[in-house]
């Protein structure tokens, strides 16, 4: 019986299992691999932050996985063979037909010195409770939101962070005693998106009193201080999205580009080796004007399903082959109840085609009926 291998049960782990099963039955093994017990859907974090999510509401385990017939191993994957068609998980070694790589981007806060000790973040979920309670205990002052360095997760996530940090500081009557700042390294917000949607983002957090600093490299953190493109920063809390980077076992699979993350056909997700497939935020797709595709959910599900129908297709003996098309959608919460939205075709030639919607309500509501579509259809 064909044996394939999912690395990673996070969103796009998730759905190619899930997917995978569904076409196959009993045709096929699938087996996840997976190093937490938990999942966290993580673009609830920013709700959790903000006090607006309980930890039960956002994270699952696995069993759901296990009921639908996909094979659940939890451990860490060590090692990658693609000349001998193997994965090391742990103890054991387990042989793979088709194999998907979907194990995200890693944190890296040690890559700039005072990071991990000097500021806070909602990239993950224990750091996004810390950085709750470091909201609930503020009583004003100064808050500054960085972007450490690209690529990162979800290019309007930062964005959001500031804007829903404000709309927290005016529930609670201390937006009057509060200043917040945003730097970023890049030119504008969520350059990938264009022009357009970068002023309309920058446009926002104008109108919320948050003072924007593009272009701005942040280099590390001491008590109270940022250092970003050579000046000192004062804070009283300051929220840093961390360095990203490939996860470890990457490097030594051979798969990795010169930056570190996989290269992949862009329409199969094909990587160099046979067989073998990867999808989400550990693959890089460059784009038309020069950027790459976001590390985006909304992408590795897509993606997911695009895989999942191709090795279903080659196990049955059809040799046509699904693309995916580069199509996502984006809310962008700003807080108090509204969401903008951003949506468009990244592959589009030259420049990718996104349109972005201003904030309102009904945004916002479709932004939580998608959260639970994910819990409830999902996970
Ligand atoms: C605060 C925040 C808000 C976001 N908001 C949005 C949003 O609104 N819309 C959107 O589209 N995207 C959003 N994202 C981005 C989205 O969560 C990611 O792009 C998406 O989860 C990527 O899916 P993935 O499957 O590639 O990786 P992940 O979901 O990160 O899954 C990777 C999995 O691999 C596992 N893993 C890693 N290494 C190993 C190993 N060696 N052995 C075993 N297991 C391993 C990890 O534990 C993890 O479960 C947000 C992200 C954050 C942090």
């Amino acid at each position: 019986m064909p044996q394939v291998v999912v690395l990673g049960g996070g969103i796009g782990g998730q759905v190619a299992a899930t997917r995978l099963k569904q076409k196959l039955g009993a045709n096929a093994r699938v087996i996840l691999v997976e190093r937490s017990a938990t999942f966290t859907f993580a673009p609830s974090l920013l709700w959790l932050m903000v006090g607006k999510r309980t930890p039960p509401a956002i994270t699952r385990d696995y069993s759901h996985l296990t009921r639908r017939g996909i094979e659940v191993l939890h451990a860490e994957v060590t090692g990658i063979d693609v000349e001998a068609s193997a994965v090391r998980c742990g103890e054991s070694t387990i042989g793979y037909d088709h194999l998907v790589i979907a194990l995200g981007a890693a944190l890296d806060s040690g890559r700039l010195p005072g990071l991990a000790e000097h500021t806070q973040h909602p990239y993950d979920f224990a750091s996004a409770q810390r950085l709750q309670s470091a909201l609930a205990a503020f009583q004003g002052g100064r808050v500054v939101v960085a972007i450490a360095s690209l690529p990162y997760k979800c290019p309007a996530a930062p964005y959001e962070t500031a804007m829903l940090i404000d709309g927290y500081l005016r529930e609670r009557g201390l937006r009057n005693q509060s200043v917040i700042e945003m730097y970023t390294p890049e030119p504008l917000p969520m350059p990938v998106a264009g022009a357009y949607a970068g002023y309309r983002v920058a446009a926002e957090l104008a109108g919320r009193g948050i003072a924007f600093h593009a272009k701005s490299q942040l280099e590390g953190a001491e008590a109270g201080q940022l250092r970003i493109g050579g000046s000192s920063i004062p804070f009283d809390l300051a929220v840093a999205i961390p360095p990203h980077r490939p996860p470890a076992v990457i490097a030594t699979s051979g798969l990795a580009g010169p930056n570190g993350w996989i290269p992949v056909d862009r329409s199969t997700l094909r990587t160099r080796a046979n067989n073998v497939y990867a999808i989400g935020d550990n693959t890089v797709i460059p784009l038309e004007n020069g950027m790459m595709l976001p590390k985006a959910g909304v992408f590795a599900h897509g993606e997911a399903e695009v895989v999942a129908e191709n090795i279903a297709r080659r196990i049955r003996g059809d040799l046509t082959e699904a693309a995916f098309d580069g199509h996502g959608t984006c809310f962008l919460e700003t807080g108090r109840g509204k969401s903008g939205l951003a949506r468009g075709d990244f592959f589009a030639s030259p420049v990718p085609q996104v349109e972005m919607f201003r904030p309102r309500h009904r945004w916002h509501l479709a932004k939580v009926a998608f959260e639970q579509y994910w819990l409830r259809r999902w996970i």
